[in-house]
């Protein structure tokens, strides 16, 4: 499970702490780890606030009470501080956010499908072949793209209701109807153009 915003909080914790362990305090994440705290800020109740208009660095402070931290330096020079405690509090997903998580476990046996296809893929950005692979969407067609594609075509924010999802704390957030997952499913993989990544492209780049 690749996607920070479906990890327990335990794994978030624990990667959180790997990766500030890497650090003294004052030092600035690497272009690497910064894209993957990106994506585990948006576990964030207010990860939209934090994030602003873009990232530029993320650096590791102590806050009041003596915890190691990390300040997000905005693209326009503003700071947010973003701690441990603050990720690892529960989000509360809009319906659309919803929408988008169950559109990603309804794509799961096609990555699986094309991962399987491709066992000995190299990366098609440097052509590394690494121990961690990921299937990636090639541009333009990203994930978001046909995502957003498939919401504007045949879903409004007026058509989305909490029964449209499977709520379960101990599994990915899915479709109840497996009709409505084969749908986007089909939508998906007539558009898509797949592709494998080495883990550092897949962290910088990504498109996906
Ligand atoms: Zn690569």
């Amino acid at each position: 499970m690749n996607d920070p915003t479906e990890w327990t909080q335990a794994k978030t914790r624990e990667v959180l702490t790997q990766i500030r362990n890497r650090y003294s305090v004052g030092d600035s994440l690497s272009v690497e780890d910064q894209a993957l705290y990106e994506q585990i800020l948006e576990r964030h109740p207010n990860a939209v606030q934090k994030r602003g208009d873009g990232i530029s660095k993320i650096r590791v402070v102590v806050n009041r009470c003596g915890h190691e931290a990390f300040t997000i330096t905005r693209l326009d020079g503003t700071e947010a501080v973003a701690g441990m405690a603050g990720i690892l509090r529960k989000r509360v997903w809009s319906l659309r956010e919803q929408l988008t998580r169950a559109c990603r476990a309804a794509i799961e046996p096609s990555r699986l499908a094309y991962k399987r296809a491709h066992p000995k893929d190299r990366c098609a950005l440097c052509g590394k072949r690494t121990a961690h692979m990921h299937v990636d969407h090639a541009p333009p067609n990203t994930f978001k793209v046909i995502e957003q594609g498939w919401y504007d075509s045949s879903l409004t924010e007026a058509t989305l209701e909490p029964e449209h999802f499977h709520q379960d704390p101990h599994a990915p957030l899915r479709f109840a109807e497996e009709g409505v997952a084969a749908d986007f499913r089909e939508y998906h993989d007539v558009r898509a153009r797949l592709r494998t990544l080495c883990r550092s492209c897949n962290l910088s780049g990504s498109s996906d």
